[in-house]
């Protein structure tokens, strides 16, 4: 089954979104499989986000996603990699739909409450880079049958 990685970056996690992101994630069916707050290392955030390693906006990146508190998630479910991008909403929350996570909650680029792997293989590589094999859980929930 399709996983995703998610994080809610120190910005959502200060402001109170850490419930609100997981259920909407949860209600639309997805399933979580991983989960953990944690303090991100500069290492990690300079891996994590290595292709933007050239911008002019990397090193301020790095800073504010290791200021703070990071809840890490994994998901799983059929097509979760581009729907978790869907219910994410466009990089400046400016520019992503109401009723997209940051369009509902962000205005600034640089503070846009989530990240979300952007394709299949980016998914495999964020999920190997945060998680151990065995902070990961299959489970299946009776739900399924009423989702699939
Ligand atoms: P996304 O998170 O939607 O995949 P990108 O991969 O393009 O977006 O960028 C990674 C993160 O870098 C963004 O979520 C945002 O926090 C930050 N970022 C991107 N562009 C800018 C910018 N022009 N100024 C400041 N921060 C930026
Ligand atoms: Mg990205």
């Amino acid at each position: 089954m399709e996983r995703t990685f998610i994080a809610i970056k120190p910005d959502g996690v200060q402001r109170g979104l850490v419930g609100t992101i997981i259920q909407r994630l949860e209600s639309r069916g997805y399933q979580l499989v991983g989960l953990k707050l944690m303090q991100v290392s500069q290492e990690l955030a300079e891996n994590h986000y290595a292709e933007h390693k050239e911008r002019p906006f990397f090193p301020g990146l790095v800073q504010f996603i290791t200021s703070g508190p990071v809840v890490a998630m994994v998901w799983e479910g059929k097509g979760v990699v581009a729907a978790a991008r869907k219910l994410i909403g466009k990089t400046n929350p400016l520019e992503a739909e109401p009723g997209t996570i940051r369009g509902d909650f962000g205005i600034d680029i640089g503070r846009n409450i989530i990240h979300g792997s952007d394709g299949l293989e980016t998914a495999q590589r964020e999920i190997a880079l945060w998680f151990g094999d065995s902070e990961l859980v299959n489970w299946t929930s009776s739900a399924q049958s009423w989702i699939y």
